[in-house]
């Protein structure tokens, strides 16, 4: 009964974008986005209806929501903190609408400066807007396996999280390590919390490799049976309210990860690689992405002479 397909969404667009240094043209985003539609990824993350002011990277989310091209198959997702964002967002016509919330309340308060079920109550009038209007409400909860300002999340905590969004009518669950502090054993541990509770919840994992750990917590989560991934073209991201969160999980390496093993994604990878390397030059920095460096397990290497050989020995 299990499958072994796994779904990405991509969230470069929106969680990577936002954190760059300098401003990334609205050319930039659309084409990246359109790239990502046109290697396969069956989920975008394409931008945040937050404040201009906050968030100044994402002051063109309506622009680019009107000038991407909407490959049928694709499910174009953006992320709403209120209702001002959310009545902005629906004017766009997503496919999907995420809204988050950290698990802690040292990070929702650094993030959003309210308090987590404070912000909660906050999301009704969301949820009642986007009720019957077709659009799919996912809620993410962020700082899910840690927090870098009180350490520790306890896992009853997530789950009162869970059970509130359930309450507003989410049709699945984002499980979010914020700053990378999760790791392979605790995923495990926390998906199986969530699952033991709600066994047919979709629950999504989002994880930072700010620690190496991403991709090891991506192969634990699918042996507990998550199917459901984000992860960042060329690894790109961060947050901009926790100190030394860098790089959103590679989505090139981990379809790379996933294809070596088997396991079916749909996406092509060669597309995404070559969307990486391009993407690289137009950001004009280097990006995280390991593949997109060394390039794929299967493509072999002229064998060395032995003349060169014998040199470097
Ligand atoms: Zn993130």
């Amino acid at each position: 009964m299990e499958s072994n397909r796994v779904w990405i969404r991509d969230v470069a667009p929106r969680d990577g974008f936002q954190i760059e240094p300098q401003f990334v043209p609205l050319d930039v985003k659309v084409e990246t986005i359109n790239a990502l539609a046109k290697a396969g990824v069956p989920s975008i993350e394409a931008t945040s209806f937050v404040h201009p002011k906050a968030v100044p990277q994402m002051a063109d989310a309506a622009e680019v929501m009107t000038r991407i091209e909407r490959y049928p198959g694709t499910t174009y997702a953006v992320l709403v903190p209120n209702l001002v964002g959310a009545k902005r967002a629906l004017e766009c016509n997503p496919d999907q609408i995420n809204l988050v919330v950290s698990a802690s309340e040292s990070h929702n308060r650094a993030n959003l400066n309210r308090e987590t079920f404070e912000t909660l109550d906050g999301f009704r009038d969301i949820a009642s807007l986007i009720r019957g209007s077709g659009v799919d409400l996912h809620g993410g909860i962020a700082t899910s396996f840690g927090c870098p300002f009180e350490g520790s999340v306890p896992v009853e905590r997530v789950l009162r999280v869970v059970e509130r969004y359930l309450e507003l009518g989410v049709t699945a669950v984002g499980l979010a390590d914020t700053t990378g502090m999760a790791n392979p054993r605790q995923v495990q541990e926390i998906v199986e919390a969530v699952q033991k509770r709600w066994p047919d919840l979709e629950v999504h994992l989002h994880f930072h490799n700010t620690r190496g750990m991403g991709l090891a917590n991506v192969f634990a989560g699918y042996l507990s049976g998550i199917r459901h991934f984000d992860a960042s073209l060329g690894g790109i991201g961060g947050c901009p309210f926790a100190p030394g969160a860098t790089g959103n999980i590679c989505t090139e390496d981990t379809v790379h990860m996933l294809h070596e093993m088997g396991i079916e994604t749909q996406i092509n990878l060669d597309a995404l690689i070559s969307a990486a390397k391009r993407l690289e030059k137009q950001l004009g920095h280097s990006l995280p992405g390991q593949v997109m460096k060394a390039g794929k397990t299967s493509d072999l290497h002229p064998l060395p002479s032995a003349m060169q050989y014998e040199k470097t020995e």
